[in-house]
């Protein structure tokens, strides 16, 4: 565990978000789920991209996926230079198991072996007593 301040950004917990974090903090992943056409929803939202149904449940999911797009940072964003300890660091686009698409960091990984449909899971962060980030590692790499 990495026992120095977090310093990079940390998400704003509003109240449509706040059961994603809750469940953050868990080390579980729950998104938001369509009762009226079923689908799985994220980022959180008020009502259904897919059909408009304000009839969302929240609904505990895998945490697995497969890497749909990924890509490198090399340079330090100005806005956030806490980021620079981690460079070079991938994010990548992933389509998860349940059938809807989330974007986070890819770790123990080098960034030049993260691949397109390469399978990945979630793993937690806990960047503070409060936040646990979603994070992505590959499927086969347990620790
Ligand atoms: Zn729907």
């Amino acid at each position: 565990m990495n026992e120095r301040k977090y310093e990079k950004p940390l998400p704003e917990v509003t109240p449509l978000t706040k059961p994603f974090w809750d469940s953050t903090k868990r080390h579980e992943l729950v998104v938001q789920r369509c009762k009226s056409c079923g689908r799985y929803i994220w980022y959180p939202k008020a009502w259904c991209p897919f059909c408009g149904s304000r009839e969302l449940e929240w609904a505990k999911v895998s945490g697995l996926g497969t890497v749909y797009a990924a890509t490198t940072t090399r340079i330090v964003a100005g806005n956030s230079p806490a980021w620079g300890e981690e460079l070079p660091y991938t994010i990548a686009i992933v389509d998860m198991d349940e059938g809807f698409r989330m974007y986070g960091r890819v770790v123990d990984v080098k960034p030049e072996e993260v691949e397109v449909g390469m399978r990945v899971e979630i793993y937690f962060e806990d960047a503070t007593e409060e936040i646990a980030i979603p994070i992505f590692r590959p499927l086969e790499k347990k620790k």
